[in-house]
């Protein structure tokens, strides 16, 4: 069965497989934005309470994704995503597939040219962001693959994150590099926490805090709010006080840790 692209008149047909937490609150965001939504999860019964707001539960990977040129996939890692998708054999052709799955920037490539391959459109997300803040002002999904895929979306893609929707490029490894590299610094910093010493590395605090007051800088001078580098500022300059000017980022800690 093929499903036409979508075009601009109403919301888009939506389906949405995986309905774990994160799954859930996605489903649930379409629905509530009165996207025609479908859903599917290995274990049926997650789908309940979706079905009961107006969802089409479907029935079958292959029954949910005939029923929407919009496929949103957020299930447990990487390795499901292919358990689920890669014995559908043609189904997803013609369609754009949204992998929300946390993964790696190489997975994210490796889905790419899986999809290229099987003429579908592919972008990889990364959600910043806990169920709860789903389709609220503080929710963060980023974006990567091809523009014109993200542009054809974008409305119903806004739905889960209105205030912080951001497609970073065509490559698809970008999403994923973003919370790599933000992963990255958790655990460098987090034995430096443990040991209560806080090496330069890249660059001091002094440094770090002059970026910071950069950063404030430019974005009020482009009418941006400035409110978080401000706040980092002050907070690196509260640590070079304490004697930390030539410690590094990590040495915030003692910061956060104030009441
Ligand atoms: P979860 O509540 O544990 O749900 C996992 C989902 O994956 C369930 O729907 C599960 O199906 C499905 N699943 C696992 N293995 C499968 C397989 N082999 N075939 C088919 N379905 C499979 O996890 P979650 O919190 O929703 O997280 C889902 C994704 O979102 C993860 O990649 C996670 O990193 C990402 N994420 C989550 C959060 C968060 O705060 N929760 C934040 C950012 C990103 P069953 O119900 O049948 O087990």
């Amino acid at each position: 069965m093929s499903t036409p692209p979508h075009t601009t008149a109403g919301p888009a047909a939506v389906t949405v497989l995986g309905l774990g937490r994160m799954g859930s609150a996605l489903a649930a965001a379409f629905l509530a934005a009165g996207h025609s939504t479908t859903v599917w999860n290995r274990t049926p019964g997650k789908a309940d309470e979706l079905a009961a707001r107006g969802a089409r539960h479907a029935g079958s990977v292959a029954e949910a994704v005939a029923a929407a040129p919009l496929v949103v996939v957020c299930v447990a890692d990487d390795e499901a995503v292919h358990q689920l998708l890669d014995p559908l054999d043609g189904a997803l052709a013609g369609r754009t597939l949204v992998n929300l799955t946390t993964g790696t920037s190489a997975q994210a490539r490796a889905n790419a040219a899986w999809a290229k391959e099987r003429r579908i459109a592919f972008l990889d997300g990364a959600i910043m962001a806990v169920p709860e803040d789903i389709a609220t002002g503080d929710a963060v999904l980023l974006y990567s693959g091809p523009r014109d895929a993200f542009d054809t979306y974008e409305e119903a893609l806004r739905v889960l994150a209105p205030a912080g929707t951001t497609h970073l490029g065509g490559d698809a490894g970008l999403a994923a590099r973003m919370t790599t590299v933000v992963a990255g610094y958790v655990t460098a910093a987090a034995p430096e926490v443990d040991a209560g010493t806080y090496p330069a590395g890249d660059a001091t605090l002094t440094v770090h805090q002059e970026a910071m007051r950069h950063l404030a800088e430019e974005s009020e001078a482009l009418g941006v709010n400035a409110e978080l580098p401000r706040f980092l500022q002050l907070l690196a300059g509260r640590a070079v006080a304490e004697g930390h000017a030539e410690s590094g980022y990590s040495a915030l800690v003692e910061q956060f840790r104030k009441a």
